[in-house]
């Protein structure tokens, strides 16, 4: 009886693990007509400045709606792109198409915001600067326009190469940021090491402020850490006004979450862009002198 179940167990997993590979087969099938089909965009994010309460950038999101398994998180694609080598494809579309939407935007005389990509470590690689300043160009934009967003694990390896890569970038006018700073394998010498222009506080510190001590003083230290190496510093996932509060407090700069915006569709972002940064400009130039 033991054995005949060890033996339906066997069959239950050998089932299970076929099924699974059947579904990532059809995953990934679907993910690479995804990029010929038109089915992937990208939802934008506003970056919050704390001192101007102007948008000051935003980070740009990858979306996928399949047209009957609607739509499919990064989170689940994202790893399947990177483990099959489709987020070479996939990351130059993302860079594409933010860069096609700030012109644009600059084009319908939008005040010009950063725009943040994200990068996988397989897609650092000797061509890329090469093909993000084609691309810059391709759509008349300068260098500026555009943010890196790196994590700790892409730091590890091929150290030399890496750093001339990231110089590089800043030399053409782009930004580099450290994303879930705190979350991976944090050398605090790669601060050093790495020329980095933003950390990002992973979300995972922000969301116990300001009741938690642990994430508190986690916090506070990151933010203390940027200053003093004059890092612009930004906390990602802040979702209510006591975090908010707290950030502005301990002298973060920027803050990007939910309670002031989910990521957005391109025109939404549009619409927002100009009602924030709009009423901030008419305020700030217009002083309450009369009453
Ligand atoms: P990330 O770069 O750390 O992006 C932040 C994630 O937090 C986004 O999830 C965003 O929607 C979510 N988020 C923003 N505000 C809040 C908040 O207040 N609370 C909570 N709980 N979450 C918030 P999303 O869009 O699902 O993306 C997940 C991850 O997928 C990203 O994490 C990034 O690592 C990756 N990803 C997304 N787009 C791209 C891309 O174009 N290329 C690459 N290589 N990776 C991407
Ligand atoms: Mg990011
Ligand atoms: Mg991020
Ligand atoms: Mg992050």
């Amino acid at each position: 009886r033991a054995k005949q179940s060890t033996a339906d167990g066997f069959l239950f997993y050998s089932q299970e693990m076929n099924r699974r590979s059947r579904e990532r087969l059809k995953l990934e099938g679907a993910l690479r007509r995804a990029l010929e089909q038109g089915e992937l965009s990208l939802h934008f994010q506003p970056q919050l400045c704390l001192t101007s309460h102007r948008v000051v950038g935003a980070e740009a999101l990858l979306r996928w709606r399949h047209p009957e398994m609607g739509p499919i998180p990064p989170a689940e694609f994202i790893p399947l792109a990177e483990e099959t080598g489709l987020i070479i494809p996939i990351g130059q579309w993302v860079i594409n198409a933010a860069c096609a939407q700030a012109r644009a935007w600059q084009d319908q005389g939008l005040p010009l915001v950063r725009l943040a990509v994200n990068l996988s470590s397989r897609q650092f690689q000797p061509g890329l600067p090469q093909q993000i300043s084609d691309t810059l160009a391709r759509h008349r934009l300068t260098g500026d326009v555009l943010e890196l967003e790196i994590t700790e694990s892409m730091l590890m390896h091929n150290s030399e190469r890496v750093v001339a890569m990231m110089e590089e970038f800043q030399q053409a006018g782009l930004s580099l940021s450290l994303d879930d700073f705190g979350t991976g394998y944090s050398s605090l010498a790669y601060l050093k090491r790495f020329p980095i222009d933003n950390l990002k506080i992973d979300q995972s510190f922000v969301r116990g402020l300001p009741e938690d001590a642990n994430d508190s003083a986690i916090a506070r230290a990151i933010i203390g850490m940027a200053k003093a190496l004059k890092l612009c510093v930004i906390a990602e996932g802040v979702e209510t006004e006591a975090q908010l509060r707290f950030l502005a407090e301990a002298g973060c700069d920027e803050i990007q979450g939910y309670h002031f915006s989910p990521p957005l569709p391109a025109d939404e972002f549009a619409a927002l862009l100009a009602r924030v940064n709009g009423a901030a400009g008419i305020a700030s130039a217009t002083p309450a002198t009369t009453h």
